[in-house]
């Protein structure tokens, strides 16, 4: 069986996540792509994957998760085993912000919802700056919550582990990588060490991924994935 995921989907928290990214358009746009995993994985936040996964019940599956930037300015996508672990993140994440505040004007709003798609708030702390903890940090941080850590659009030319520190750390314990669609063959071959994921990194309703990346019994992905996503 192919289980077809997204695991990179940013809700109208992010700044730079299109205010159309509410909980129920997201869940309503991955059943009609015909996905079956999606993750919300906002910038160094997880308080709109609640009224996600509660927008999604009974729809679709959910993977609570949080986009890490670390202190090197490396995007890391972290994937916890419920709402509860990725909120607790979430507050230790916060804990550790650089206390720069939001400029809705020039960033965009980053907005609090809840599953009715209400807004309920917006987060002042401005989620696209670093935290003040190394990559070593995060990815410790995640796995004492039992969750994935996994290095984001690793061939991207900024905000990746490759473009900022020339390479993938061999002492790092990353669960899997992901790399873009459009670099997948260049890289996989070199990394074929790893589960490696791909997927949408959507900021708007239209960018979430079609039917394409799927996990199936025959993927090369460890069982210990297996076992992480099939909980959901
Ligand atoms: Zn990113
Ligand atoms: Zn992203």
């Amino acid at each position: 069986m192919k289980l077809y995921y997204d695991l990179h989907i940013h809700s109208a928290l992010s700044p730079c996540g299109d205010e159309d990214m509410t909980p129920n358009n997201i869940v309503n746009m991955a059943c009609l792509l015909g996905l079956d995993l999606i993750a919300v994985t906002d910038h160094n936040t997880a308080e709109n994957v609640r009224a996600v996964c509660n927008a999604a019940e009974g729809k679709i599956k959910v993977v609570p998760g949080i986009e890490v930037t670390t202190a090197e300015e490396v995007h890391t996508l972290c994937y916890f085993p419920s709402v509860e672990a990725a909120e607790d993140m979430s507050g230790f994440l916060k804990k550790n912000m650089q206390g720069i505040k939001n400029r809705p004007e020039i960033f965009g709003r980053q907005l609090l919802m809840n599953s009715n798609d209400e807004i309920v708030g917006e987060e002042e702390n401005l989620l696209i700056s670093a935290v003040n903890l190394d990559i070593y940090e995060v990815c410790g941080a995640t796995k004492e919550r039992d969750g994935l850590f996994v290095p984001a659009h690793i061939d991207k030319s900024s905000y990746s582990v490759l473009a900022n520190l020339g390479f993938l750390p061999p002492d790092l314990e990353a669960d899997a990588l992901e790399i873009t669609a459009q670099n997948m063959e260049k890289y996989k071959e070199h990394y074929n060490q790893f589960t490696i994921f791909t997927s949408s990194d959507a900021h708007y309703l239209g960018d979430i991924s079609e039917k394409s990346a799927y996990l199936d019994d025959k993927s090369k992905i460890s069982q210990k994935i297996v076992e992480f996503l099939c909980k959901f």
